[in-house]
């Protein structure tokens, strides 16, 4: 009996080149372009909604796959789009409400800009980070240009210890801030700025979506709005006040702009204790950012995968010939 493969719902973030990508979530326009094509060939790309049923329903159908976008970067409109609508291939993209048209970069990538990029930092550091106080000493001799190039390479995703301070200490921040309201955390990134006599500027690399490029992807006919909270907390930190407030003025204010959202998808990809609060808000369905779902499936919990910048042979072993969900 031929073997079946599960439907796959595949995560992206960004596609684009990135010098640093501290968490991994660049794939270059070529490899996306050649992942798609491959997509196209070898499996069978379905929208979100038609992979959700086939997961939940257990569909002995083949090789569906649905492809999604976390968080609502520019470069979905400006690069993926055209790809997605040249190859008809469907895609959802989960937007943090709060970034679109802010100006801001997302809070990782200020974190990022700050800590991993070329300006001086003064070496010792002391904050208070919601309830966590981060003291750290950074040797003064230890960061240069020369240092900054080399290591530009890493990400939370490689294995072993960080290879300076500066990047410990982002891990350590990201892990922080994380947990934090959105208020909360504007203002430690402020104090931080302050810190380092930094102001905060929007790469054109690094821009969230705006206006424009949502209504735009929207209106392609191929792109499906999603939810993703209004300022990407980790839930399970927040009190349910805020939890219900960060997943359902996340969606109102998306409805706002381009009509009816149905899916969303938790931030750092763990409900966070939020199950019951997506459902209540009129959710079709929620989505992790793990491979593996609950059995029986479950429509608040649907499983993930990541996807990387591949090459053709690690995305078709990987996702093309994967017989699991
Ligand atoms: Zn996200």
């Amino acid at each position: 009996m031929k073997t079946v493969r599960q439907p796959v719902i595949l995560i992206y973030h960004r596609v684009t080149r990135l010098e640093s990508d501290p968490h991994g979530i660049a794939v270059r326009p070529d490899r996306f372009r050649r992942q798609m094509e491959l997509l196209v060939e070898r499996r069978r790309p379905v929208t979100l909604s038609r992979a959700v049923d086939a997961v939940l329903d257990g569909t002995a159908e083949d090789g569906l796959a649905a492809v999604t976008f976390d968080d609502g970067y520019a470069d979905n409109a400006g690069i993926a789009l055209p790809v997605l609508e040249e190859l008809g291939v469907p895609a959802t993209v989960f937007a943090v409400s709060g970034s679109l048209g802010s100006g801001r970069e997302f809070w990782w990538d200020e974190l990022e800009a700050l800590l991993l990029g070329s300006h001086p930092l003064p070496t010792g550091l002391r904050i208070r980070v919601g309830e966590r106080n981060v003291a750290v000493t950074l040797p003064a001799d230890e960061w240069s240009e020369t240092v900054r190039r080399s290591t530009r390479g890493w990400s939370s995703r490689t294995p072993g210890s960080p290879p300076t301070a500066r990047h410990g200490l982002y891990a350590t921040l990201f892990d922080s801030l994380r947990g934090l309201s959105g208020e909360a955390r504007g203002r430690a990134l402020d104090e931080l700025g302050r810190w380092a006599e930094w102001t905060p500027s929007t790469r054109e690399t690094h821009r969230p979506l705006d206006a424009g490029g949502l209504a735009r992807l929207a209106a392609s006919g191929v792109v499906e709005i999603g939810a993703h909270t209004e300022h990407h907390p980790a839930l399970s930190c927040l009190s349910r006040t805020r939890r219900w407030s960060e997943i359902s003025d996340g969606r109102r204010r998306l409805e706002e702009m381009v009509g009816p959202v149905r899916h969303f998808a938790y931030p750092f990809g763990d409900s966070g204790g939020s199950r019951r609060l997506v459902r209540k808000a009129g959710f079709d369905a929620a989505f992790i950012t793990t491979p593996k779902g609950a059995r029986p499936p479950d429509r608040y919990r649907i499983p993930r995968t990541y996807v990387g910048d591949w090459d053709e042979s690690e995305f078709a072993r990987r996702i093309l010939t994967s017989a699991s969900a």
